[in-house]
């Protein structure tokens, strides 16, 4: 039986997992329940999974959350803050940990799966964008197994030998796969004016507010080749991008003997989070079979990137380091959330990264805390470049 906890439990990647647990008795249980604000959607996770803990990030709701528990006569106990969250990721009361919050928030929830030796199946690219480097220090201390669930990296990691023999030399690309998003094939200027509502609306998938805006500018194939080239150890210019409208094939692996391994599936998370919590066995994930004959016919395209600049943004960060993915991340970070809350224009969140980019914010330093710093001070240096913008006219919402 695995002990799980489940952080961004309230979430899209948070829901596929349970529906997992439910299918699962026998094999898996959450033990462990975290989310960001909602007491209530928590608190409608914890009657029906009945985990040990249960915690939210918003320390102002503790007292709401201790009580909901109590009121609905469960013995799960509450708990509040990011500190709390670490330490149950890191004691005995789980053993595998599927880090699902978004953004910078779950940084220091993955590091403390991973140093503590934790089975880690890896949703929050964003962690590995800011801190590659710490993860993977971390997984290396503690022999931690780190299962990536980004779909693409989820069939990366499929299509590679195991255990990781001799990537370097056998493997001449990576390809990663890209839906384009909502906006595939809409030239830069048609993007000016388009609004949240528009860039939520995937085609293929569905998924929480921040990576659906992410996959309709394109960077979230930014923060996944930087994901990539972390977690598989392959250096940027070895990973490349094709627009693949159906999100059928999740990705590839090109071998120097001209081989190319692709792993295709229906476009349903459940299959790469089911791969980590059973690997290196199988389970039913409750996808259906992909009809290859209904599929019929499969597209691949380049990407445009002038349509779509935060793409060749990311490759940008990715060759200039650690520092520069930090700040690319926040600066993305506080963009979409702006664009998110009508502050910006569409075609102002790569300009807020790019103009965040070229100022000086300092170095990555080598460990957490100097990490946190560099991406306080991107997002201070973003959002200054937010508040300069709505004033324009031109591509701004309102
Ligand atoms: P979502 O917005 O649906 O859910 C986010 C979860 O994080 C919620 O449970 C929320 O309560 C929690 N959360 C937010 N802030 C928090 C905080 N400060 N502390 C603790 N919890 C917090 O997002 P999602 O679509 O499930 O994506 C989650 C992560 O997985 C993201 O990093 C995303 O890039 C990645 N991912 C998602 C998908 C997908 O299909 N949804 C695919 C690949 C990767
Ligand atoms: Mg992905």
């Amino acid at each position: 039986m695995r002990h799980i906890a489940l952080l961004g439990a309230t979430g899209s990647i948070g829901r596929s997992t349970l529906d997992l647990i439910s299918r699962h008795p026998d094999r898996y249980r959450a033990s462990i329940l975290a989310s960001g604000s909602r007491v209530d959607a928590l608190v409608a996770l914890c009657v029906t999974h009945r985990p040990d803990h249960a915690v939210i990030a918003d320390e102002a709701a503790f007292g709401a959350l201790k009580a909901a528990l109590a009121s609905a006569g469960l013995p799960t106990r509450a708990h509040a803050g990011d500190d709390a969250l670490c330490g149950l990721v890191a004691g005995d009361g789980c053993d595998t940990v599927v880090g699902a919050i978004v953004g910078a928030a779950g940084l220091r929830s993955t590091l403390a799966a991973a140093g503590a030796g934790k089975r880690l199946l890896l949703a929050n690219k964003e962690s590995v964008v800011m801190a590659g480097d710490l993860l993977r220090q971390a997984v290396q201390a503690s022999g931690s197994e780190l299962l990536p669930v980004d779909s693409e990296h989820n069939a990366l990691f499929q299509c590679l030998p195991h255990p990781a023999a001799a990537p370097a030399s056998s493997v001449r690309r990576l390809i990663l796969t890209a839906s384009g998003g909502p906006f595939r094939g809409r030239p830069r200027e048609a993007l000016a004016r388009v609004t949240p509502a528009e860039a939520c609306q995937h085609p293929n998938w569905s998924m929480g507010r921040k990576i659906s805006v992410d996959s309709a500018t394109l960077m979230n194939k930014g923060l996944e080749v930087i994901e990539a080239g972390w977690l598989f150890d392959v250096e940027v210019d070895r990973i490349e991008v094709v627009v693949h409208p159906q999100s059928i094939v999740h990705s590839l692996v090109d071998y120097v003997d001209g081989s190319m391994l692709a792993q295709l599936g229906n476009p349903d998370m459940r299959t790469a989070i089911a791969y980590g919590l059973a690997w290196p066995d199988r389970i039913d994930a409750g996808v259906a079979a992909l009809d290859l004959v209904a599929a019929s016919s499969l597209q691949f395209e380049a990407p445009d990137n002038e349509a779509f600049p935060a793409l060749g943004l990311a490759f940008d960060a990715a060759r200039q380091g650690v520092a520069a993915t930090t700040v690319l991340n926040a600066a993305n970070e506080v963009a979409v959330s702006a664009f998110l809350q009508g502050q910006i224009g569409f075609l102002r969140i790569a300009d807020v990264i790019e103009g965040t980019l070229q100022h000086d914010v300092g170095a990555a330093g080598g460990d957490l805390a100097e990490r946190l710093e560099l991406d306080a001070r991107a997002r201070r240096m973003a959002a200054d470049l937010v508040r300069k913008w709505p004033t324009e006219r031109e591509g701004a919402v309102r």
